[in-house]
């Protein structure tokens, strides 16, 4: 393979990758998830409801928002069973990583908790589940529910 030359070699920052990072625009979500709600951005203009936290609208590209409070339900989009944990020492394996679609729309990256890995089904109705991990950060796993 040839070399490249002057290129710099890609360093990517460090950071904890087993805790979330708060950035200016996500905190309001954390803010919410600290007190067990589920703030989700939702266009001022024409109502679309968004995730993950965005500057401007993605259907109208207004920047007027607002963090409105989801219900925590939905149902789940798509999932996969990891078994190779980045940190075995905290992180157990196998979990599970989740898309849940939202009842308002919006697509959440997650975990899927407090289900059987043999009862997971796509379409199954699934409920927020406020885990805290410190004074700062709450996670939003889902878990399932009855309709
Ligand atoms: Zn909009």
């Amino acid at each position: 393979m040839p070399q490249r030359k002057n290129v710099p070699a890609f360093d990517p920052p460090r950071h904890d990758r087993t805790r979330p990072q708060a950035t200016e625009l996500s905190a309001p979500f954390w803010e919410g998830t600290r007190g067990g709600v589920l703030l989700v951005q939702r266009c001022d203009e024409c109502g679309t409801w968004r995730w993950t936290p965005q500057l401007a609208c993605p259907r109208c590209w207004s920047e007027a928002t607002t963090w409105a409070e989801a219900s925590g339900r939905g149902s789940l989009y798509s999932y996969t069973i990891v078994h190779r944990s980045i940190d075995p020492s905290r992180f157990e394996t196998p979990y599970v990583l989740a898309v849940v679609k939202l009842a308002e729309g919006p697509h959440m990256l997650t975990n899927l908790v407090d289900c059987p890995l043999d009862e997971i089904e796509v379409d199954m109705p699934v409920a927020v589940r406020f885990e805290r991990l410190d004074d700062e950060f709450t996670v939003y796993p889902f878990t399932p529910v009855k309709d």
